[in-house]
């Protein structure tokens, strides 16, 4: 079933004043998995609870398929949530836990049978069935959690950290049945995460929140190749953007550490002089080449297919860089950022130049 979201101007006051989220406005068109992304404490559950019922908004609106719900209890507005702990009842076997729902709604067993059927078919968990939770692996109790969230086919899905307690293998693998399960159930779906790459492989959109409010949103390898401002290019890519700041000379860079570049974007006038400003360049736009800037070799961290070498500056700047050669710790080097890949922010506003 298809629904279109709209969250409308939303803040969140606690009592004791602290805002959850503010001035919030965001959409999600039918079918679409919309991933909310940002640190933690930003206000990502509380915007989660609200769109569910759970909280209720100070001000603005939440909108599901142009009726406005904000004032509905949580069981009418047809939304499933999929929480960050299983929160899966453990006296109950998998059948049961994932039927509990249906039952309180007073589905006849028919209904009930047929579409416990479909959820445990799509989640490959006919065989556990009869199972408690205490019997299953980490990867089927958060199958058979996806499972209570899918089985009353809402309108919209709301997934708060959902693959947190799994280990890197089980949460890659958990992250490509999400996506084709969102797919095959052709759902509205909103995921909050910290977790920047679980918003580079699922979002169709990403929006980008920071104490409470949206910093920047779009399709997330748009924000990645074109952030708009530095929290946004400092927060996607792993390893993370290499944030430098200094000042603007006739279209040279210069940091007080004396490490000079120049930037493409900087080139010819193209940007007037400019004291206060932040460069950034990520860590695989950064060649090892001889005749580029001096360094020591702080660490080397091996990747797998590639390595992170942390290098230490003359000036005692420190920059990440991802390459495929080999490295030791304490060795020399000398490293090349690609000029045309540097990017450039205001350093006050942290706008992109
Ligand atoms: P995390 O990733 O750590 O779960 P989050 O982004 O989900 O964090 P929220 O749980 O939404 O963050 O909290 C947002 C802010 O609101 C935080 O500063 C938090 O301390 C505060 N907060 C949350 N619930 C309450 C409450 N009931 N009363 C007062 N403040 C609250």
């Amino acid at each position: 079933m298809l629904a279109r979201l709209q969250v409308a101007n939303v803040t969140r006051r606690f009592s004791d004043g602290t805002i959850g989220v503010g001035n919030i406005d965001l959409s999600v068109d039918d079918g679409q998995m919309a991933v909310i992304l940002g640190p933690s404490g930003c206000g990502k559950t509380t915007l989660l609870r609200l769109i569910a019922g759970l909280e209720t908004p100070d001000e603005g609106r939440i909108v599901l398929d142009g009726i406005d719900i904000s004032a509905w209890e949580p069981k009418r507005r047809d939304v499933a949530m999929g929480f960050q702990n299983y929160a899966l009842y453990p006296h109950m076997t998998v059948r049961q836990n994932l039927e509990f729902g249906l039952r309180t709604r007073g589905l006849d067993r028919d209904s009930r049978d047929n579409a416990v059927a479909w959820a445990a078919g799509l989640l490959d968990l006919e065989e556990h069935l009869g199972r408690r939770p205490a019997e299953l692996s980490g990867g089927q109790r958060q199958r058979v959690a996806l499972g209570r969230a899918i089985v009353r086919k809402p309108k919209l899905y709301l997934f708060d950290e959902p693959l947190s307690n799994l280990d890197a293998e089980l949460r890659m693998r958990m992250r490509g049945e999400i996506l084709s399960l969102h797919r095959q159930v052709n759902g509205t779906s909103l995921y909050v995460t910290h977790d920047q790459v679980e918003a580079m492989s699922l979002a169709d959109m990403v929006f980008i929140i920071r104490k409470g409010k949206i910093v920047s949103s779009g399709p997330p390898r748009e924000l990645y190749e074109n952030p708009p401002d530095v929290f946004t290019a400092g927060f996607l890519g792993f390893p993370s953007m290499n944030l430098i700041t200094g000042r603007l000379i006739d279209g040279e860079f210069r940091s007080p550490g004396g490490l000079t570049l120049r930037p493409e974007s900087a080139r010819a006038g193209k940007l007037p002089d400019q004291e206060n400003l932040v460069l950034g360049i990520r860590p695989e736009d950064i060649a090892v080449s001889s005749d580029g800037i001096n360094g020591e070799i702080v660490s080397a961290e091996d990747l797998g297919s590639s390595t992170m070498i942390l290098v230490k500056t003359r000036g005692g700047e420190m920059i990440k860089v991802v390459t495929r050669g080999r490295f030791q710790a304490g060795s020399r080097v000398s490293i090349l950022p690609d000029s045309a890949r540097i990017m450039l922010f205001d350093g006050v506003t942290n706008w992109r130049l």
